[in-house]
């Protein structure tokens, strides 16, 4: 059976070794693949020229995967943006793993009421959408004021920096591509320090690096892990839609492995 990702950059993408890796430890007739592209618009004819069985897709393809597909499942619904296809008879399904991904990659953290989400751009929408629906209490903040308006549709609290006054909180999860290619902090430096001295943990769900916020958690000594969860999460639960099987201990950490290869 074949998979790919779908995306603009694609090259940097681990989710081939993961996914493969997984295939292997399961024995699973399956070869994931990349696939650059261009114009998020024609994915779903793409996907059915190329013969797939299923897809991931990354950025900035996620929203334009959402309008295209012929049915959208669960959570994915609300958030407006998908990162799985997995084709269904002569129909393209399409569901949103970022969500439930990250969900199980906060479970480590044990029981959590309340989150201070910092940045309102796609991965942000997909956390909020999965935290409300589990009925934790949402406060975003974001640098700019346009995008908060889905969120207060939502149900949570919304704030810019200039707005914002702080809480107590559970879980403070870095969402913004601050500190992803610069050591920028996600908000000016006292009101992040002011929020995570008044936090239990620390999420960031950019991997692979301890970022300028994940310095600062670490030197108020609260406890916190950088997103290699979530990516392993979203990866597990797509290729558990891939392979119609629920993922085995054995094949997680395969695939854990795989990612952390090279
Ligand atoms: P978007 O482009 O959709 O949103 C970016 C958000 O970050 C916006 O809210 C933007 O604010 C904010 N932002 C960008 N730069 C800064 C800055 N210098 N200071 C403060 N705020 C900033 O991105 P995505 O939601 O797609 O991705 C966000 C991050 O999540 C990325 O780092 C990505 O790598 C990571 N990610 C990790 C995943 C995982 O599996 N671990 C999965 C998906 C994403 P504004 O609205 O003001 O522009």
């Amino acid at each position: 059976m074949n998979f790919t990702i779908f995306g603009n950059p694609v090259e940097h993408s681990k989710s081939p070794q993961m996914q493969n890796a997984g295939f292997e430890q399961l024995n699973f007739d399956g070869k994931y693949t990349k696939t650059h592209l261009e114009d998020g618009g024609i994915i779903k004819d793409v996907f059915l020229k190329n013969n797939l069985n299923g897809a991931n897709i990354t950025v900035p393809h996620k929203e334009d995967a959402f309008k295209n597909a012929d049915e959208v499942r669960g959570m994915a619904q609300k958030i407006g943006a998908v990162n799985t296809y997995i084709l269904e008879d002569t129909q393209v399904v399409a569901y949103n793993t970022d969500a439930p991904g990250f969900m199980k990659a906060i479970e480590s953290f044990g029981n959590i009421n309340s989150v201070l989400l910092l940045g309102a751009g796609g991965t942000a929408k997909a956390i909020a959408v999965a935290l409300k629906e589990k009925n934790i209490e949402v406060t975003v903040l974001n640098r700019s004021q346009s995008r908060l308006e889905y969120f207060k549709e939502l149900g949570c609290i919304a704030y810019t920096w200039d707005t914002f006054k702080v809480s107590q909180y559970d879980l403070i999860v870095n969402s913004t591509s601050a500190g992803l290619k610069d050591e920028d902090l996600p908000a000016p430096k006292n009101i992040i320090e002011q929020s995570i001295q008044n936090s239990k943990y620390a999420f960031d769900c950019i991997y692979g690096k301890k970022t300028p916020f994940l310095q600062l958690a670490s030197q108020n000594n609260i406890q916190y892990k950088d997103g290699e969860d979530m990516l392993l999460y979203q990866g597990v639960i797509a290729f558990e839609y891939f392979t119609k099987q629920s993922a085995s201990k054995e094949t997680i950490e395969a695939m854990r492995k795989g990612l952390k290869k090279g």
